[in-house]
């Protein structure tokens, strides 16, 4: 049973979250109303089209942040049994067209042979985001994708489970970067950013009871940064 001093908590972090979810939606917003009222006064159609396009650009950055929170809290009921292949070969062709243009190779070694059980929707999402994140790494030389799955126990629990890491030879991170990842809307990225990925990453991991860890260095040229994710056969039901 949860006290009520953990359910004060948990309120309170929602309260903060859905303020900081407002603020960063209501920027946007407040442009798309001053873009459409310049378009209002336009007068050269080109002028007009370009006020509509940033207006459009700047909706579609509340539609991708809306997107990112709701679907975390949308919850399955149970959980499913999915192998290491399936998760990832999805995961790698919604990134098949980015893979290919920026120059990016895969190396994969998948050698888990027992399916896990996970809310398979959710995973999904989380590799999603380290794919992206590494392939944005790589940006724009390009470099190797590294995507390892096996059977393993993880060494601080000592639970057996699925162990997938994703790893890129991309920029890699700052200390300062480092310590900021999992925060809600910290991004590097300026505007085609969200900073939403990782936050929801590690919620998502949580619920599974499973960890997420990271090693990245920005010392040598390239050495890029390694996301690896345990999960466990069997997490907790909710
Ligand atoms: P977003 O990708 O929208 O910025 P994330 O929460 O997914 O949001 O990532 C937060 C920040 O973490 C990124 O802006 C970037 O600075 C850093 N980051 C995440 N993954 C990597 C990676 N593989 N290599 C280098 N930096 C990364």
């Amino acid at each position: 049973a949860e006290t009520a001093l953990l359910q004060s908590e948990k309120l309170a972090a929602v309260g903060r979250l859905a303020a900081s979810i407002a603020h960063e939606i209501n920027n946007p917003l407040e442009s798309v109303t001053n873009l459409l009222y310049l378009a209002r006064g336009g007068t050269k159609i080109e002028e007009i089209q370009d006020y509509l396009d940033m207006a459009e650009r700047e909706l579609r950055r509340v539609s991708v942040i809306s997107s990112q929170t709701l679907r975390f809290h949308r919850q399955s009921t149970n959980p499913k049994e999915v192998t290491c292949e399936d998760l990832i070969e999805t995961v790698l062709s919604i990134h098949q067209g980015r893979i290919v243009n920026s120059r990016v190779g895969i190396k994969r070694r998948l050698r888990a042979t027992k399916p896990v059980a996970c809310f398979e929707g959710e995973i999904r999402q989380v590799l999603n985001n380290l794919a992206g994140n590494a392939i944005d790494a790589m940006h724009p030389v390009g470099g190797t994708l590294f995507v390892r799955g096996r059977n393993a126990t993880d060494w601080s629990t000592g639970r057996l489970g699925l162990a997938i890491t994703i790893a890129d030879t991309g920029a890699g991170m700052s200390a300062q970067t480092l310590r900021k990842i999992f925060e809600p809307f910290f991004t590097t990225k300026g505007l085609s950013g969200t900073g939403l990925g990782l936050w929801v990453s590690k919620e998502i991991i949580d619920r599974h009871e499973g960890v997420l860890r990271v090693m990245t260095s920005q010392r040598a040229p390239h050495t890029g940064t390694v996301f690896s994710l345990f999960l466990p056969f069997q997490p907790a039901p909710r």
